[in-house]
């Protein structure tokens, strides 16, 4: 959900989504460890995090400033394993910004609400944002192997180092 932005940014299919998350991992985490640290990632950006005390159906956002470089925020009342991919879904808000639109150094901020990040709209931002965290967070190819050895939702979440439901979601998006 976008709070306060200048103008509706240009949107990538879902499938974009998943490439860019793809082409990020491939250049920016060289191992095959896991779990994912988007943080890790969001480094590379010069993206900072931080973990505030927010509104109970907030799971988290963005805020940037143009001449400073982008935050995001997480509710501090959520587990280590949903921060994961609300980092996520925050770095694919960046990306759908700097990169798709080119917009380096605008101003806006974005306000994710829990119930958003597990929406699958296909043509909006939330659904570009989410694609690209489960992609980024779940790839789709160490998900797919794992789930083959382990077949174990509780050992998945685990490996992934987010939710049984995160889990079950992206099972059902690979159709496994
Ligand atoms: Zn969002």
């Amino acid at each position: 959900m976008s709070l306060k932005n200048n103008k509706k940014p240009k949107i990538f299919s879902q499938d974009e989504a998943r490439a860019a998350a793809k082409a990020i991992l491939q250049a920016y985490w060289k191992s095959s460890d896991l779990p994912i640290d988007p943080e890790e990632i969001g480094a590379y950006f010069n993206v900072r995090f931080v973990e505030i005390d927010t509104d109970d159906d907030v799971a988290g956002g963005i805020y940037k400033k143009s001449g400073y470089p982008p935050l995001i925020f997480v509710n501090d009342r959520d587990h280590t394993s949903e921060h994961r991919l609300t980092k996520g879904h925050e770095l694919g808000h960046l990306y759908l910004r700097q990169v798709v639109n080119n917009e380096r150094d605008s101003t806006y901020e974005y306000m994710d609400l829990r119930a958003t990040l597990i929406r699958d709209d296909v043509n909006n931002a939330e659904g570009f944002a989410n694609a690209f965290a489960n992609e980024l967070i779940m790839p789709q190819e160490l998900f797919e192997q794992h789930w083959k050895q382990n077949k174990d939702f509780f050992k998945m979440s685990s490996i992934f180092g987010v939710s049984i439901n995160a889990i079950k979601r992206r099972l059902e998006e690979l159709g496994l």
